[in-house]
């Protein structure tokens, strides 16, 4: 074996020791001057960055999607012709847990991907259920208080849970899916993962749709019964983590294969659910899946921190061919998810490598701390300018999210309701026609189980109303079923 290089400090400077400061005398003081010793210990205080506020606990890997089929008559995103294939990024995580929760606990998991496309980052940051609990993101902040913990004791409390559920019915569609077998993912390959949103795909300012993503796992749906779920929170709190890096260190690596659902521009107008309500679907029975591709992990991180934990997904990155919808959720998100990353990570976060686009970038941006890159010297720092700086497109004018049609008023206002919706139709649905006799009794034993766990009145009382909504002999069998083990 060859010798060791010489540890440096974080200069490249050789360090005579890493298992003695310098005192004064063999028993005397630590001096302030041993600099080593001071770059060590400051360094150690400062090497977590605050967790994520939501998804803290998640694990990822790199991979590639590779288009297999013709969508060129939808969109003109470059990644999604047929025969390119461009490298990803993605990251799986729980949602209300911290970064040490187990990976087990009954939560909606993050499926969030980034992709290099040669026209910059595309990043798709949804979950693996295709809606969400609430529909406008002013009541996000409130959403995951109530998901958290208690002020006083620090504690997480299931009666705050289902009080906000049961006032916001907007949740129950989403609260049926958490509460069913979907809600506990065998492993994060063992799930699908879905864009929720709806997006715009454009191929001309005259020539756009509206698109929802599907990534169906190629592994099979499997999930965790409760009770194995519980004893797996204690005796393997990392059981997701650890399976997908293994799974990618075997060579077992796992895929998805992406369709999405196409919907015509006007249909929008009419459709009999909302389609920009993220807490419902489109039914695949009015826009069938249609296949697109295949995205496969086969490349672990080789460095957990620096490429999972300071990976930066924001919904904004969307490329030319995709834009935003009047997704009340998504335009929040818009705005959040790059405010997080410059306070959690710093300004200038998106020149780290794992964040780093593979397309050039020309930005006028500067400075700030920890700046990496910077132009040639003879860049102006402004523009416009007469000395060759980069140019907007004003090409590009119309293609950046606007929806004729569909112009913002102005206006406070809940989301507006078409022909079918109601906050308890789909989950009705998903109850009634898509499970089976015995995955509707684990559904009804799951929500026992969790209302028992602290649910008291008033909350109770409406927990039995909400479910009695959703489906009448699915509430009927809540209400005896709590009632009984409280007796
Ligand atoms: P379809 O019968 O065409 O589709 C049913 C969908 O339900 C399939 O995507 C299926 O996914 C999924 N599914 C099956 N079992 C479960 C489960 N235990 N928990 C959650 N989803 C499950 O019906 P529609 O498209 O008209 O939708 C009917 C209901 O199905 C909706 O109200 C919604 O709750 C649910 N659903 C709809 C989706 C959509 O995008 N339209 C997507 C997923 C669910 P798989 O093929 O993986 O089994």
């Amino acid at each position: 074996m060859s010798d060791p290089k010489p540890t440096t400090n974080n200069s490249g400077i050789p360090v005579p020791s890493d298992s003695e400061s310098l005192t004064s005398g063999v028993n005397g003081p630590v001096l302030l001057h041993d600099h080593y010793l001071v770059e060590k210990l400051a360094q150690f205080n400062r090497e977590r960055v605050p967790e994520r506020v939501v998804h803290a606990k998640g694990a990822g890997a790199f991979g590639t999607l590779e288009i297999t089929e013709d969508i060129s008559r939808y969109t003109k995103v470059a990644a999604l012709q047929k025969g390119v294939t461009t490298e990803a990024l993605a990251r799986f995580s729980t949602v209300a847990g911290e970064q040490g929760s187990p990976d087990t606990w009954r939560d909606p998991r993050g499926f969030a991907l980034k992709f290099y496309t040669s026209e910059g980052n595309w990043d798709l940051v949804g979950n693996n259920t295709p809606i969400f609990f609430i529909q406008d993101s002013i009541k996000f902040p409130d959403f995951i208080r109530s998901q958290k913990r208690l002020p006083q004791s620090g504690l997480r409390d299931h009666n705050m849970q289902w009080d906000f559920w049961t006032l916001s019915p907007e949740s129950a569609h989403q609260v049926t899916w958490l509460m069913g077998d979907r809600g506990l993912p065998k492993t994060y390959r063992h799930m699908d993962g879905f864009g929720s949103h709806t997006y715009q795909f454009y191929r001309s300012d005259t020539d756009r749709c509206w698109v929802k993503f599907h990534f169906k796992t190629d592994q099979g749906i499997e999930f965790l019964t409760q009770d194995q779920a519980d004893e797996l929170a204690g005796s393997a709190p990392d059981v997701h983590r650890k399976d997908l890096f293994d799974a990618i260190e075997r060579g077992d690596f796992p895929s998805w294969t992406l369709y999405v659902q196409i919907m015509p521009y006007e249909d929008a107008l009419t459709y009999r659910f909302n389609p920009f309500d993220l807490t419902k679907v489109w039914s695949q029975k009015d826009y069938p899946l249609i296949k697109v591709g295949k995205l496969t992990l086969d490349r672990n991180p080789e460095n957990f921190f620096a490429q999972i934990e300071q990976a930066a997904f924001e919904p904004s990155n969307l490329v030319p061919g995709i834009a935003a919808s009047p997704d009340k959720m998504l335009l929040g998100r818009i705005f959040s998810y790059a405010d997080a990353h410059r306070y959690r990570i710093g300004t200038n976060y998106a020149q780290l490598p794992v964040n780093t686009p593979k397309a050039p970038v020309n930005s006028y941006a500067k400075e700030g701390s920890m700046t990496y890159r910077y132009n040639p010297p003879n860049t102006p720092v402004y523009a416009p300018n007469s000395y060759g700086g980069p140019a907007a497109d004003t090409a590009r004018y119309g293609y950046d999210g606007s929806w004729g049609g569909f112009e913002p008023r102005f206006e406070r206002a809940g989301v507006e309701r078409h022909r079918d919706d109601g906050d308890f139709v789909q989950a009705g649905t998903l109850v009634r026609d898509v499970l089976d006799d015995a995955a509707r009794e684990r559904l009804a034993n799951n929500i026992i189980g969790h209302v028992l766990d602290g649910v008291r009145e008033p909350v109770l009382s409406r927990v039995f109303e909400y479910w009695h909504q959703v489906d009448p002999d699915l509430g009927k069998r809540v209400e005896e079923g709590v009632t009984a083990a409280r007796d």
